[in-house]
């Protein structure tokens, strides 16, 4: 059994994609519901005084984790990383980054996840896929541009681009790299994977570069689930996820509803679960 956990809010199941591999089988003809941020800040506060507390990087995901900008609700994200950073956390929000295509959701919400970071003095995190599921490299490649571009965002926000070990992957990792190139920037790899980028005039980002997963699982190119595509439940890290609809799921293989009951015991029936086996 792994000691160290990790917590994570599936906001939603809403996605503007559909990709073939979607493990958590989202799309845009999912709801675009939300988890309540009365829960995010509920479950945050709990988490702190599990006897087995997470670690302090605090995921949101989905879905898409930008879909609030997408359905009006522009305050959500906002306020959902200042219940983060309150509690002690670090917040990670995965994305498709397809937002960079639009300029104006693009400078709003890269404000806005740079904007706390600076109250708190925690960098935010923004976690990319890039690879042979997803088409969103010109969105991604406007994302690290206009955070290179401007020294404010460069300090507050961190961006780690993940893909798959294969060779389709590695291909969408070299467009991206294409692309940056041809806007102006010089791209040094540092220890075999990781990207130092550089504009013209000397100014540096450093991305984290991290093509080390396998493909375990085809999400909806299956017909069963087991576990995501990138996180393995036998890993070093436990991972308890409160989604959308109330329903905790550990390790992505056990779920229950959390039903009002405290989060550490839900954990820990999950855990159960787990070791019997079902
Ligand atoms: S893999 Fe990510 S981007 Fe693709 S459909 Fe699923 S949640 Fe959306």
């Amino acid at each position: 059994m792994n000691t160290e956990l990790s917590l994570s809010f599936k906001i939603t199941n809403w996605c503007n994609l559909r990709c073939a591999h979607c493990c958590e089988y989202s799309g845009p003809s999912e709801p675009a519901t939300f988890l309540p941020l009365e829960k995010i800040e509920q479950y945050t506060i709990e988490s702190i005084h599990m006897p087995i507390k997470p670690n302090d990087y605090l995921v949101l995901g989905g879905g898409e984790a930008m879909a609030p900008y997408m359905h009006n609700k522009p305050d959500y994200i906002p306020k959902a990383l200042d219940i983060i950073y309150r509690y002690g956390y670090v917040p990670t929000i995965k994305t498709n980054g397809t937002w960079g295509d639009n300029d104006a959701k693009r400078e709003q919400i890269l404000h806005d996840i740079a904007k706390p970071a600076y109250e708190y003095q925690k960098l935010v995190t923004l976690d990319i896929s890039i690879d042979e599921f997803h088409n969103n490299i010109s969105g991604v490649s406007k994302i690290i541009y206009n955070i290179l571009s401007n020294p404010d965002l460069c300090l507050a926000i961190r961006c780690c681009i993940v893909g798959f070990n294969t060779k389709k992957s590695a291909i969408a990792l070299s467009k991206l790299k294409q692309m940056l190139q041809n806007q102006g920037l010089k791209i040094s790899p540092i220890n075999y994977s990781d990207w130092i980028v550089f504009t013209p005039n000397g100014d540096a980002v450093y991305l984290v570069v991290d093509y080390s997963a396998g493909i375990h699982d085809l999400g909806r190119a299956k017909d069963k689930k087991v576990y995501t595509s990138t996180g393995k439940p036998t890993g070093a890290i436990s991972c308890l996820q409160i989604d959308n609809n109330d329903m905790a799921i550990y390790n992505y293989l056990t779920k229950e509803p959390v039903n009002n009951r405290p989060l550490n015991e839900v954990l820990f029936s999950l855990m159960s679960k787990q070791i019997k086996g079902y």
